[in-house]
């Protein structure tokens, strides 16, 4: 490639960003890394009615967290700038009456009632929508005499009537619409604000961009675009249309799956490196098994040949267990400081703050082995910290063992443990193990019961270890408790 690349991130702020944005964003910034060209960002916020306030704000968050950052763009600014189009308006004024002045376009006067009433009646009749055209025949003292009675008209495109608009998607090959099946689209609002169409044809020209990359919803758009490029005697890029992202249940992803927004994501604890590497792989694939793969071994590798045609399905199981395994790749101390805010946040009110730093750096190593998402952990390391664990008696009584028997043997435990010169994984591994015989247990049954009666739960980190993080004092305190229970159960 000679020329260097230019992409951008075109978001319109009516909305939060969710995967399917950021997926789009992280595509065009892949590209643009790869062949170290620039990434833009540019804010669409055209559609003045559905402008949500903070997203904008959230939008560049968002890229802020999976660490996308733009050459160009808010904040950044760049020669080719302003980057919001609502700051750019005569720019699209001007573009709309150099269209009428060549005959491409014209002013249409049709007020909304008449607009409503046509579509109601293509409906009645089974037509397609689309203007009817109304407007074009205007002469110019026609329009003089609109003008002069106070009417604002909107701008509309002179579609070709006949003949087909074609280009070469990279992604999808050859792509071609009839052009009759296209109907005069509006350019110029009545408000003087552009609409998409228009603006992002501009735009993208002005800021010099080679590639559009975006979602599959805009092919339809495509021709349009391709007519104005012509009209304007501009150039058009290349086009390269993401395929749409799925449910599991293979329907467009949605708020039905669950999480959509890309900052709830964060907030659940995935880490944006995991998520930065799942994305990629949705429509994206380096050969058909790799998975996990860095940062710079993606930029390394994007190319868009690679991206598939085929919907991608987004699959929270695959997530999950991505995100395990990059919590898994940190080192203690990084783990740590990113789980820590979730632990503060998650663990019930009544644990006492500050957190005991020490206690916790001892326990953390085994919330890392075991946690998918950062807001999992404080919930397998709350029995660390509560002072009354709460559970069921009858979970201290292990599969094919009676009250009778696990009662005898938390007993002997105590007294065993208590006895110990050392609390250490092996002293404790070299005194339950042949405990275990000596009763008569398998030593899983030991072991389960003294994790129920030091945990209160059945499903926990490894038993030494957890005992050894807990302390004998607690441990020993806690098996007491359990005794207490047991003792108080009806056999
Ligand atoms: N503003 C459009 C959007 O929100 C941009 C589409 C495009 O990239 O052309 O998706």
């Amino acid at each position: 490639m000679t020329e260097t690349v230019r992409t951008r991130f075109a978001p319109s702020p009516t909305g939060f960003p969710h995967v399917g944005n950021i997926r789009t964003a992280l595509f065009a910034w892949l590209f643009a890394r790869h062949h170290k060209g620039s990434f833009v960002v540019r804010i669409e916020d055209t559609d003045v009615a559905r402008t949500v306030t903070g997203a904008v704000e959230a939008i560049l968050e968002g890229l802020r967290w999976l660490n996308l950052d733009w050459d160009e763009g808010p904040e950044t600014e760049g020669k080719y700038g302003p980057y919001f189009q609502s700051q750019r308006l005569a720019l699209y004024k001007e573009a709309a009456e150099r269209l009428v002045a060549q005959g491409n376009a014209y002013y249409c006067y049709c007020s909304p009632e008449r607009l409503e009433a046509m579509r109601a009646e293509q409906a009645r009749r089974k037509q397609p929508p689309g203007y009817d055209r109304m407007c074009r025949r205007l002469t110019a003292d026609e329009c003089a005499r609109k003008n002069s009675e106070g009417l604002t008209p909107v701008v509309r495109f002179k579609t070709p009537l006949e003949g087909k608009t074609a280009y070469h998607d990279v992604i999808w090959g050859d792509v071609s619409f009839e052009n009759n099946t296209i109907d005069d689209f509006v350019l110029l609002k009545s408000d003087g604000y552009p609409t998409y169409h228009l603006a992002n044809v501009v735009d993208d020209h002005a800021m010099e961009i080679t590639h559009v990359i975006r979602a599959e919803e805009w092919i339809s758009s495509t021709p349009r675009h391709l007519m104005l490029y012509r009209a304007l005697g501009y150039a058009p890029p290349q086009f390269a249309h993401l395929p749409m992202i799925l449910g599991p249940d293979r329907v467009k992803l949605s708020k039905r799956h669950g999480a959509v927004s890309l900052i709830e994501y964060r907030d659940q604890g995935y880490l944006p490196e995991a998520m930065f590497n799942f994305l990629t792989l949705l429509g994206w694939s380096l050969d058909d098994k790799t998975e996990i793969m860095t940062r710079e071994q993606i930029i390394q590798n994007f190319s868009l040949e690679r991206i598939s045609k085929t919907a991608a399905v987004f699959n929270l199981e695959k997530l999950n267990w991505m995100n395990g395994s990059y919590i898994r790749s940190l080192s203690a101390d990084e783990f740590m400081r990113r789980a820590m805010p979730f632990l503060e946040k998650g663990l019930p009110p009544e644990i006492k703050r500050p957190l005991d730093s020490d206690y916790v750096h001892r326990m953390m190593p085994l919330a890392q082995e075991r946690a998918r998402t950062l807001v999992e952990v404080p919930g397998l390391v709350d029995f660390f910290f509560v002072s009354e664990l709460q559970y069921e008696p009858v979970l201290l009584i292990d599969k094919k063992m009676t009250r009778e028997a696990s009662l005898q043997a938390l007993e002997a435990a105590h007294q065993k443990l208590s006895a110990l010169p050392s609390f250490e994984n092996d002293s404790l591994e070299g005194v339950l193990r042949p405990l275990a015989e000596e009763l008569g247990l398998k030593a899983g049954q030991l072991f389960g019961t003294l994790r129920v009666a030091v945990t209160g739960r059945t499903v926990a980190p490894p038993l030494f270890q957890t005992m050894v993080v807990i302390g004998r004092g607690l441990c020993m305190e806690r098996i007491g408790i359990a005794i207490e229970k047991l003792r108080r159960l009806a056999g």
